[in-house]
């Protein structure tokens, strides 16, 4: 956190060295997907050896979520061709106005602008042979997305998962939920909502983002469940 001297601002713990919340996904058709693009996606991609990213899945339209797309033109170039981006009406219309020189007719084209096609998510759809859960969860009283591929599940932002999206994650291999910090708060889960839920899906693995600093990384898990524990910038996890 800028201009913080807690514990965790100041461990030299890399694994509490934390950028914007964001998610790499290799299919096994041998596709590459990002769940959100942060005001991070180039750091991110720069540190990681991001090289290729077929599409993008969009969970909500806050700025955390979405405000890497304009790096979006790299990938553009790379690859040839404009980027798949999947969300939800209301992300879709937050992407139309944050980034509303894209959208515009009258902006000169040429290399500086990020070309998007934007789809809505309706419902379970393929990319390639990948099919792609949409799960409904609550950020607050904001309905936002999750999503589901195979045994993976990315729940970020969550604060509540209604009554119809439990079914949609039995039977994980891999949960992501978020996990803000130790006390409540009004459109994320905390600790022990997160670690609740987790018991209640139960997955083989449950891995915890968009932990603020309130949670150090090492003494948090080791006091988290078996099967549980918080994530960190590189993660890699086989499934
Ligand atoms: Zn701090
Ligand atoms: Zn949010
Ligand atoms: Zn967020």
């Amino acid at each position: 956190m800028i201009g913080c001297d807690c514990a965790t601002c100041r461990s030299t713990d890399p694994r509490d060295k934390r950028w914007r919340t964001s998610v790499r996904v290799e299919t096994d058709h041998d596709q590459s997907l990002l769940i959100d693009a942060g005001p991070d996606l180039r750091a991110q991609a720069l540190a990681f050896d991001v090289r290729r990213v077929d599409a993008i899945l969009f969970t909500h339209g806050h700025s955390d979520h979405i405000f890497g797309l304009d790096d979006v033109r790299r990938f553009n170039a790379m690859q040839r061709g404009s980027m798949p981006c999947y969300g939800d009406p209301m992300t879709l219309r937050d992407i139309r106005r944050a980034f509303a020189y894209v959208f515009d007719a009258a902006t000169p084209r040429g290399g500086g602008l990020p070309q998007l096609d934007l789809y809505e998510v309706a419902g379970s759809f393929c990319f390639g042979r990948q099919e792609i859960i949409p799960v409904p969860i609550f950020h607050g009283d904001r309905a936002i997305l999750g999503y589901r591929l195979g045994g993976f599940a990315y729940l970020t932002d969550c604060s509540r998962i209604p009554e119809s999206s439990w079914p949609l994650l039995e039977g994980l291999d891999l949960l992501v939920l978020d996990a803000l910090r130790e006390a409540r708060h009004r459109t994320h889960f905390s600790l022990t909502e997160a670690v609740e839920a987790a018991r209640r899906i139960a997955p083989r693995r449950t891995c915890f983002t968009h932990m603020c600093h309130d949670l150090p990384h090492a003494a948090t898990c080791a006091r988290l469940p078996e099967g549980v524990e918080l994530a960190y910038d590189g993660l890699v996890v086989d499934l």
